[in-house]
């Protein structure tokens, strides 16, 4: 590849936003460098999104493919920022234009349960956890974490990740009752069928299964659940109208799937049995004037073996990152700009908090596109001006603070080594074929 004088961007993240962005400034002639902790950078795609999702997933990691393929980015994986190169040492050494943190949102938001972190993988699971095993682990030689199903469980949440918590836990339960019937059903069809139509199917009744099913409690009512958004002013005509469609979107789930629902409920306090969690006290609420209210003297009990909190992801915070409770300090989401660093900007979910695929993209294009306006300062001319085999003088060079030829391909060298260390050999085709995960539709 013949170098140019130009920028060059450090990503954080591979997945839909960080390729998006990727794909956004290497198709304007921008170098690249995708920095990605993972073999693979598909994010929750991969590990969020539930398998079942088979053409989605399918749909998603191609375009990833196709964007991180492009001859101008570079691709790093296996690179953990803030274990294998740290914030600092990228943003002050490496030479870089910009850093662009695409890092997502991998952590729970804490279960507001005093004391309920002793009880991790002790009847308590996170969702990401949870869901992350669920994708994987009817891969021939698995060897990450495992979770146990239990019938009758708890799961705290109320947003659209929740319900796919819920009806994980369903298809789980019933898989299992029907094996221990003999028959072998996989959960992608039993989810693509829906439970009830499938046992149809098998001539099985849901109510001689045995199974109790699990329950989402959520804190507030189901016409407020997060399922569908109101978009523009929120007009009563529009709150009515959406809760209309929270409440159909929930009862067709619990139909399909059937399990079951408790508004309105808090949870106060673990219920344990030696060093298990064996259940939650809850605590009734009502809402007055929008806001969640406990009833004083509500608290009751509810005992299960299994308790999942599925309540939001919020960003892994980065060790010299500044971030502020639950965030990373970007006060304008529009433009993406950490607060303190010039050249430091975020994108995806790691800043929206949206955890939705469309929308991890859009918001990488709108802060690419601010980038390359306002900041690089790089035109449809440079574009062009780079398709033509041109150039820029040194005095162009200095006065639009442009890399030079020198200093790009010092930073090549460094990825260089990076991927080298990373046991990347640069194909980037083949790398994909040799650790994409085996399917359970293909088994
Ligand atoms: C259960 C569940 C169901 C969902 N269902 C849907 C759905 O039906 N439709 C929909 O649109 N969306 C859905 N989503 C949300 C959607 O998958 C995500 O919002 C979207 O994929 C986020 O894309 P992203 O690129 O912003 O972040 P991510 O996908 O999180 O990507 C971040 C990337 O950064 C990498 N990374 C993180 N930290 C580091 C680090 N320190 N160093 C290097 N690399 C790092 C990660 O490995 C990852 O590849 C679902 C999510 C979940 C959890």
């Amino acid at each position: 590849m013949k170098i140019h004088p130009g920028h060059f961007v450090a990503i954080v993240g591979g997945a839909c936003a960080g390729s998006e962005a990727a794909y956004q400034l290497a198709s304007q002639g921008i170098y690249v460098a995708v920095f990605e902790q993972q073999p693979l950078p598909y994010g929750k795609i991969e590990d969020g999104l539930p398998k079942w999702h088979v053409k989605l997933r399918d749909k998603e990691e191609k375009k990833i493919n196709e964007k991180i393929a492009h001859p101008y980015v570079s691709y790093i994986p296996n690179t953990r920022l803030g274990d294998d190169i740290q914030f600092d040492d990228l943003v002050k050494n490496w030479g870089f234009s910009a850093v662009l943190l695409a890092s997502g949102a991998w952590r729970d938001r804490p279960l507001p349960v005093e004391g309920i972190s002793q009880f991790a993988n002790k009847g308590f699971y996170y969702q990401n956890y949870f869901v992350d095993w669920f994708n994987h682990y009817h891969e021939p030689g698995y060897d990450r974490h495992q979770c146990e199903v239990f019938d009758g469980a708890i799961v705290v949440g109320g947003g659209l990740a929740s319900i796919d918590v819920v009806k994980i836990l369903m298809l789980e339960t019933t898989a299992k009752a029907l094996r221990e019937r003999g028959m072998d059903v996989d959960v992608i069809s039993l989810e693509h069928r829906g439970i009830i139509k499938k046992l149809d199917e098998l001539g099985v009744k849901f109510e001689d299964l045995g199974i109790e099913g699990c329950t989402l409690y959520y804190r507030r009512r189901s016409i407020d659940m997060p399922l569908s958004s109101i978009s523009g002013e929120k007009t009563a005509e529009k709150i009515a109208k959406a809760g209309q469609v929270r409440q159909k979107i929930l009862n067709n789930a619990m139909e399909k799937y059937r399990f079951k629902f408790q508004e309105l409920s808090v949870p106060l306090a673990p219920l344990s049995s030696g060093d298990r969690l064996e259940g939650l006290v809850f605590q009734r609420s009502e809402i007055v004037d929008g806001r969640v209210k406990v009833i004083p003297g509500s608290e009751h009990e509810v005992r299960s073996p299994l308790t999942i909190s599925s309540i939001g992801s919020i960003p892994e915070l980065i060790p010299g990152i500044p971030s502020k409770g639950e965030l990373f300090v970007i006060p304008d989401e529009d433009n993406g700009k950490l607060d303190g660093y010039e050249k430091v900007f975020g994108l995806g979910n790691a800043v929206t908090g949206r955890g939705n695929i469309r929308e991890s993209a859009k918001h990488a294009r709108l802060v690419t596109s601010g980038l390359l306006e306002h900041y690089l300062q790089w035109t449809d001319e440079d574009k062009a001006r780079i398709e033509a085999g041109g150039t820029a003088d040194e005095a162009e060079i200095k006065e639009r603070d442009l890399l030079s030829i020198a200093e790009i391909e010092a930073i090549r060298e460094k990825v260089h080594k990076a991927q080298q260390h990373a046991g990347y050999d640069n194909n980037y085709e083949r790398w994909v074929e040799k650790h994409l995960p085996v399917r359970l539709e293909n088994m």
